[in-house]
């Protein structure tokens, strides 16, 4: 079987990201969460003041910022992957609401796309890849071997998230999910650089009645299929 590159994206909280990993897993790729990537560039324009709720984000003084952030991944004892901010683990901060209040704003500046996609670019040169996100098949690999497209109506994906950040321990609260769930959506398909879409090559897969199970067979079908060519 030849080594590719597998593209996995979609709207947010499509359950792209529990996908993808448990693929990679499967496959014995590397796995990479671009939108933690983004998720770690917001935290940082956070926590310096470059971005805030009230007045948005700072362009100009982030992009600034830029050569001072360093997003990279380390692997835990027990195994999974964790976002890295200038060699701190910030894998639990990132998926504070706070962040994804503030991550669309901070992905439509091109200069953070375009340093985000570099860093991207290098972790498939070897391919052996599954990287999931909002441009991977149309932006970061074009020329992926398999790209996927993931949809789910937003109450289904609100709700999923819900009980994800409930199992952290987190207070939230359903409507303010789906308000989040769904402005994200819009920032994110409108922008000007790089907006989400589906690539014409992409496989559609909308799971809103699929269960884990079922996608995972879906997706590995389609794998075997593509790099046993
Ligand atoms: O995948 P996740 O929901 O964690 O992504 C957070 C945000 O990062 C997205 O809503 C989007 O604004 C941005 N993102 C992006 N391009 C990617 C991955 C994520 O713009 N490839």
């Amino acid at each position: 079987m030849k080594k590719i590159i597998v593209a996995i994206d979609g709207y947010s909280s499509s359950g792209k990201s529990t996908m993808a990993r448990q693929l990679a897993r499967e496959i014995g790729y590397l796995y990479v969460d671009s939108g933690a990537m983004y998720r770690a560039v917001t935290l940082y324009a956070l926590r310096h003041g470059l971005a805030s709720p009230e007045k948005g984000v700072d362009v100009e003084a982030l992009v600034k910022a830029l050569p001072e952030i360093n997003v990279s991944f380390s692997l835990a004892a027990d195994g999974t992957q964790h976002t890295m901010l200038n060699g701190e683990d910030v894998e639990r901060e990132i998926r504070l609401m706070e962040v994804s209040d503030m991550v669309s704003p901070v992905s439509v500046i091109p200069e953070v796309r375009r340093r985000l996609t570099a860093l991207q670019q290098s972790y498939g040169v070897d391919k052996g890849i599954v990287m999931d996100g909002r441009d991977i098949g149309t932006t970061v690999f074009p020329d992926a071997e398999m790209k996927v497209f993931v949809d789910a109506s937003p109450e289904v994906r609100a709700q999923r998230r819900v009980d994800e950040l409930k199992a952290k321990g987190e207070e939230v609260n359903y409507e303010e999910v789906l308000y989040n769930v769904c402005e994200r959506d819009r920032i994110d398909t409108t922008r000007k650089e790089s907006p989400l879409r589906k690539a014409e090559d992409a496989l559609l897969l909308n799971n809103d009645e699929m269960t884990r199970e079922e996608q995972m067979a879906w997706l590995l079908d389609n794998f075997k299929r593509i790099a046993g060519e």
